[in-house]
C-alpha cells in the first residue's frame, strides 16, 4: 500500500461547473482529498472563478473562457451551460496538454480528473471521474425523461434534453461520485447504479465531512449571526432562494407581508438582482420595515451553513437545491419547501413525502398561505413531528460520516481506486 505522504506527487484536476452549487461541493471534495495526501488543482473559469484565499495549499489554474454577454444575461441554464462547453473545451484542453508537458517524465503527474458532470469536454486520455453535485433521486427521474418524453409525456425544449443528455452521460469515466450518503439515498443508488458499469461513491455531505475555508462567490454578511445570537432557540424561520432562483415584485411583496403577518422573527436573503426590476430590496412594500423592526433581519447574502447550524433557526423556507437541501437536513432543520425549476422539484418531493421532513408550499404565492406554512412548521404539532425526524437524520448522518460510517467508508476506498488507476 501506497504511503500518505507518497500521495503528494499524485496530482488530481478538478474541473467545477461555474456556479454556487456546483463549485462548493467541488471545493469541499478537493479539502477531503487533499486531506488524504493529494495535491490539488482547480481548473476553473474566470467567470463566477472561486476566490483562491481560502486555500491556499491548491493550485488554481485559469481556463479562459468567453461567455457571450447575451448568453449569460439570457437566464437560459441549458444555453448558458451548452455555451460554456462549447467556449471551454479548446482552452481547458490547452491547459490540461501543457499541464502533461511540463511534467514530462517527472513523478509529479495528473493521476485523475474529476469533473462535473455538466463540464462535459474530452480529458485527453487522461483517467477520470464524473461528480455528481445533485441528487441520485434526481438523476433516476433525468433517466426516465428521454422515454416519457418520446411517448409525449414531457414536451421540454431540445436545449434542455441535451442538458439532460449530457448529466447522464458518463463517457469514459472510471466512477461516478455522489455528494449523499446511504442514509438518505441507498437504494435510490442500487436501483441507478443498474444503468451503469462504473462504481458510485456516495462521500457526503461533503460540507461535514471536509468542511472547506468560505466557498462563497458573493460575500458572507456574518452580522446575522449576531442577531441571530438575540432569538429564542428554534424560533427563527430562515429564508433564501439560493444563488438562481429569481421572484417578481408581487411575489416579494406576498412573501415579505406573508413573513410579517406570521409573528415569527426571520432572517431572509435577498440576494441582490434576485427581484426582478430591481437592484436589491427597493420594491419592498410600504410599511414592511415598520412593521418587522423587531421580527425581522434582511441580508444580502448569509453564511448559511453557519446560519443552519445555529441553536435559534427552526426551520428554513428554501427552493430545495441540492446543496441546501443537505445543509439543512444535516442540521435537523425542516423546511418549507418551494420549488422553482429542474432538480429542486424531486428535491421537495422526497423532503416531503420519502423523508417527511418538509412541507411544500405549492400555487401562486400568497401571503395568507404563506403566514399559515410558517406557523404550521415553526409553531403547530406537525412542525415539531418534522423537527424530530430532521434531527433523526442529522444523528444517522453525523454516524455516516465517522469512522465505520458509510461515506467515510466510501472515501477510502475512493482514495484506493484513485490510487490504482
Ligand atoms: N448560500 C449561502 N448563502 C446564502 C444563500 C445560499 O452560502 O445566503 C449557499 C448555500 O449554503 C448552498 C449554495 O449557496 O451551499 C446554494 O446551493 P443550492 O444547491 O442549494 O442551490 P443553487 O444556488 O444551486 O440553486
Amino acid at each position: 500500500m501506497e504511503e500518505r505522504g507518497q500521495r503528494s506527487n499524485r496530482r488530481l484536476v478538478l474541473v467545477p461547473c461555474p456556479f454556487q452549487g456546483h463549485i462548493t461541493p467541488m471545493l469541499n471534495l478537493g479539502s477531503l482529498l487533499h486531506s488524504k495526501g493529494f495535491s490539488i488543482v482547480i481548473a476553473h473559469t474566470n467567470f463566477n472563478h472561486p476566490d483562491p484565499s481560502g486555500f491556499p495549499n491548491f493550485t488554481f489554474a485559469s481556463i479562459p473562457d468567453c461567455l457571450p454577454k447575451d448568453v449569460l444575461s439570457s437566464g437560459d441554464a441549458a444555453a448558458l451551460f451548452a455555451s460554456l462547453n462549447t467556449n471551454c473545451e479548446g482552452p481547458l484542453y490547452q491547459v490540461l496538454s501543457d499541464m502533461v508537458e511540463k511534467d514530462g517524465a517527472t513523478e509529479n503527474k495528473i493521476s485523475c480528473v474529476i469533473y462535473d458532470t455538466l463540464m462535459y469536454s474530452h480529458y485527453m486520455k487522461l483517467p477520470s471521474m464524473a461528480l455528481r453535485t445533485g441528487s441520485i433521486s434526481n438523476q433516476l427521474v433525468f433517466s426516465e425523461l428521454p422515454q416519457l418524453r418520446k411517448e409525449g409525456y414531457f414536451p421540454s425544449k431540445e436545449p434542455m434534453m441535451q442538458l439532460i443528455a449530457t448529466i447522464l452521460d458518463i463517457r469514459t469515466s472510471s466512477a461516478i461520485l455522489w455528494n449523499t450518503a446511504d442514509c438518505l439515498e441507498k437504494q435510490l443508488s442500487n436501483q441507478l447504479q443498474k444503468q451503469y458499469s462504473v462504481p458510485f461513491f456516495l462521500l457526503g455531505p461533503l460540507h461535514k465531512v471536509a468542511p472547506a475555508s468560505s466557498t462563497s462567490i458573493l460575500e458572507e454578511e456574518t452580522d446575522c449571526l449576531l442577531w441571530l445570537d438575540k432569538q429564542a432557540d428554534d424560533s427563527v424561520v430562515y429564508v433564501s432562494l439560493g444563488s438562481m432562483v429569481s421572484m417578481d415584485e408581487g411575489e416579494f411583496a406576498e412573501t415579505a407581508w406573508g413573513l410579517a403577518n406570521s409573528g415569527q422573527p426571520f432572517l431572509w436573503v435577498v440576494r441582490p438582482g434576485s427581484v426582478r426590476g430591481s437592484e436589491w430590496i427597493e420594491l419592498l412594500p410600504g410599511g414592511f420595515k415598520e412593521a418587522t423592526q423587531e421580527t425581522g433581519c434582511l441580508v444580502r447574502w448569509a453564511p448559511q451553513k453557519d446560519v443552519l447550524a445555529h441553536r435559534a433557526v427552526g426551520g428554513f423556507w428554501t427552493h430545495c437545491g441540492w446543496n441546501s437541501t443537505l445543509e439543512s437536513i444535516s442540521e435537523g432543520v425542516p423546511m418549507i419547501c418551494r420549488p422553482c425549476f429542474m432538480d429542486q422539484n424531486v428535491n421537495a418531493r422526497y423532503l416531503c413525502h420519502v423523508w417527511r421532513v418538509g412541507l411544500e408550499l405549492e400555487g401562486d404565492l400568497d401571503q395568507k398561505e404563506i403566514e399559515q406554512a410558517v406557523r404550521r412548521l415553526m409553531v403547530e404539532e406537525e412542525g415539531k413531528e418534522m423537527r424530530l425526524r430532521a434531527a433523526a437524520f442529522k444523528d444517522q448522518i453525523e454516524l455516516s460520516i465517522r469512522k465505520g460510517g458509510s461515506s467515510h467508508a466510501a472515501i477510502e476506498e475512493l482514495v484506493n481506486l484513485i490510487i490504482s488507476l
